[in-house]
């Protein structure tokens, strides 16, 4: 596990935005940044699933969320638009955008994949996060350390048969983060790094993996403390580097030349 233990007001005063907020490791990452401080746009498609977050980080007696919905197959540049401004009227920053929401997609070769399918998870795993970024890059800009983390996938750095879709959306999201990185590190205060959870304990998971124990997976709160280390303070200056949430290991620089 990624050796970080976060002082309990890690995430006071902070801002942060959570996409996919409603289930597996985006509720765990929201629960556990409001539980250190941080005010916690829930953002995702199922309002039911958004609302027993904000019940049970209300519960909890956590900093109070906010809900937004927000479909990330559907929605338009002017959707995007209108979520910072909506940001930009409440809290006039964004401090934290924790792009976690993905699809699975279908699992099987690329001869059978359908185009529709593909389609979809380009856009919610890739277009989607680039235009959620660039609309909210103003605020993000407002903010004295803003922490972007993209999340990927040991399929996003080595291809693997029958991921399809999924597996090229996220070395499109290694690619972006590498971007991103580069182009923000000389000229802002934002930070852009990228997870991998590992196998975890989610729907997602059990979608990918029918067959599968789900009992030998950590949970989604079990690999919490490198989604912590990156969102606070603790990890100004870290730009650039990819973290395996359930290695130990130090963070490897991404590559700075092609
Ligand atoms: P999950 O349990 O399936 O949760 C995905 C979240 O994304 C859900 O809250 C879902 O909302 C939301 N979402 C999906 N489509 C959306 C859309 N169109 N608009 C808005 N929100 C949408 O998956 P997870 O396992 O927690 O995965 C979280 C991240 O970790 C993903 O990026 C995934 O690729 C990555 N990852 C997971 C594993 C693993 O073993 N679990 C391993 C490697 C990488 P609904 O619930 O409302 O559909």
């Amino acid at each position: 596990m990624f050796d970080y233990t976060a002082p309990d007001n890690l995430l006071a005063n902070r801002v942060i935005l959570v996409t996919g907020a409603g289930d597996g490791i985006g509720r765990a990452a929201a629960i556990e940044y409001a539980r250190l401080g941080a005010t916690v746009i829930l953002l995702g498609r199922t309002v039911e699933k958004l609302e027993t977050v904000y019940d049970e980080i209300e519960a909890a007696g956590h900093s109070q969320p906010a809900i937004y919905p927000l479909d990330l197959r559907a929605a338009k540049d002017e959707d995007y638009l209108e979520l910072a401004e909506i940001l930009e009227g409440e809290f006039g920053r964004l401090d934290g955008l924790l792009h976690n929401a993905s699809v699975l997609g279908q699992r099987t070769p690329l001869s059978n994949y359908e185009s529709r399918t593909w389609r979809l998870v380009m856009h919610v795993n890739v277009t989607a996060p680039f235009m959620m970024t660039q609309a909210l890059m103003p605020l993000l800009e407002a903010s004295a350390d803003a922490s972007v983390v993209l999340t990927s996938s040991s399929v996003g750095t080595q291809g693997k048969a029958y991921w399809g879709a999924y597996g090229v959306s996220k070395f499109a999201t290694e690619g972006m983060a590498q971007i991103l990185a580069e182009e923000t590190e000389n000229t802002s205060n934002i930070r852009v790094n990228i997870i991998n959870p590992g196998a975890t304990r989610t729907n997602m998971r059990a979608q990918a993996y029918p067959g599968e124990d789900p009992a030998l997976n950590l949970t989604p709160e079990d690999i919490m403390p490198v989604y912590q280390f990156l969102m606070g303070t603790d990890s100004k200056g870290t730009t650039g580097q990819r973290f395996n949430a359930q290695e130990m290991r130090k963070p490897e620089p991404l590559p700075s030349d092609s």
